[in-house]
């Protein structure tokens, strides 16, 4: 049984006043327990004050990217073995934003996720696929080669800690959000892929998330689905008051 995971990306928003009363306003409801995984996406500047004031609840804090070495010459990087000392649990790699405008590749996504499950951070890999791939209908090549090249060298025991994001590129931040049966089919697509890459039983444990346009509206027709085990929401988490509500629906 594969417990659901709501995850708020904050992307490139928040000013430092907000991010207290945020983490203030969702914590108490968090720690109901309510029988979800609960965790902000923030970016860098923010987490170890986010770690720190999530300390002893049940709320957890991601980053939305980390390197794939663990120190070095590399400016502006961050490291994900800093992440992990600072006491950040989740890592997003290889997302539809980092890929597009960062230039991020299948390789690196590989190389990051390995850097993340070994400093002990757990990945949640994103996977994407663009409008032109829907339409041609050859988006399963496009997503099971992201699949593949991700996880290349992750062992089965590895695959415990790592959870697996779809993102529909053409419904990121677009307000139109994928049929939840358009998303299932995706979902079910990676399950048996996993079922082919490793086993029924790391398919059977491995959460596949859906993000792209999720809101309070449309949260419970993907939560519903057999495949899709949690969320990624960028806008609809912005205001806690929306993110309580997206947690209450996935319990
Ligand atoms: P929106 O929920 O704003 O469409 O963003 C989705 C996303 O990219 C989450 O990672």
């Amino acid at each position: 049984v594969r417990r659901p995971l709501v995850m708020a990306n904050w992307k490139m928003n928040m000013t430092p006043d907000q991010v207290e009363p945020y983490l203030q306003q969702v914590i108490p409801e968090v720690n109901k327990d309510t029988g979800a995984d609960v965790a902000v996406a923030a970016q860098d500047l923010y987490l170890a004050q986010m770690v720190k004031e999530t300390a002893g609840s049940r709320l957890a804090i991601a980053a939305e990217n980390a390197h794939w070495t663990d120190d070095g010459a590399y400016t502006g990087e961050t490291s994900p073995k800093a992440l992990a000392l600072v006491g950040v649990s989740y890592v997003l790699i290889g997302h539809f934003e980092r890929r597009k405008l960062f230039n991020e590749t299948d390789e690196r996504v590989n190389l990051k996720t390995k850097a993340a499950l070994k400093n002990g951070l757990k990945p949640i890999v994103d996977l994407d696929e663009d409008l032109s791939a829907y339409a041609k209908e050859d988006k399963k090549t496009i997503v099971l080669k992201q699949l593949k090249i991700a996880l290349e060298g992750i062992t089965a025991e590895e695959m415990a800690d790592v959870a697996i994001a779809y993102e529909p590129t053409w419904a990121i931040g677009s307000g139109e959000a994928a049929s939840a049966e358009q998303a299932e089919k995706s979902a079910e697509f990676i399950r048996q892929s996993l079922v082919n890459l490793y086993d029924q039983q790391v398919a059977d444990q491995t959460r596949i998330l859906y993000g792209g346009s999720v809101t309070t509206e449309n949260a419970a027709d993907f939560l519903s689905q057999e495949d899709i085990d949690g969320i990624l929401v960028g806008k609809a988490a912005l205001k806690p008051e929306s993110f309580l509500k997206l947690i209450d629906i996935a319990q």
